[in-house]
């Protein structure tokens, strides 16, 4: 993956977001990555840290959750999560799996100074 390309994304995101909503500092930055996402959490780190630098985001930081992968069986109907890349149904085996989370990354909150 791009950890540059989305760190940099999510950089412009909040910084507009900041600048709309008036905030003041930005302590942190809530992220949740899907263990599936193909995002490496310490490379999108690093990135982040290298393109805040003097800017007005310098003293924010990046609070990262993993979220694991979870899945719901098409002929079942149950929730599961999924392990070791195991796509089929742990109760009835079944292979047809839809990705109920775990493959994308969001914004989940910004933390600010009071
Ligand atoms: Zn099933």
């Amino acid at each position: 993956m791009h950890e540059l390309s989305i760190a940099q994304s999510i950089f412009e995101t909040v910084l507009q977001e900041k600048e709309k909503s008036r905030l003041p500092a930005i302590e942190k930055i809530g992220l949740r990555i899907g263990a599936m996402s193909g995002i490496l959490a310490d490379s999108l780190e690093f990135s982040f840290d290298a393109i805040k630098i003097d800017t007005e985001l310098a003293e924010t930081n990046l609070e990262i959750e993993i979220v694991p992968l979870k899945g719901c069986c098409q002929s079942c109907r149950q929730e599961f999560k999924v392990e070791n890349y195991a796509f089929f149904c742990p109760h009835c085996e079944s292979g047809r799996i839809e990705v109920m989370q775990g493959m994308d990354m969001e914004i989940a909150y910004l933390e600010v100074e009071d």
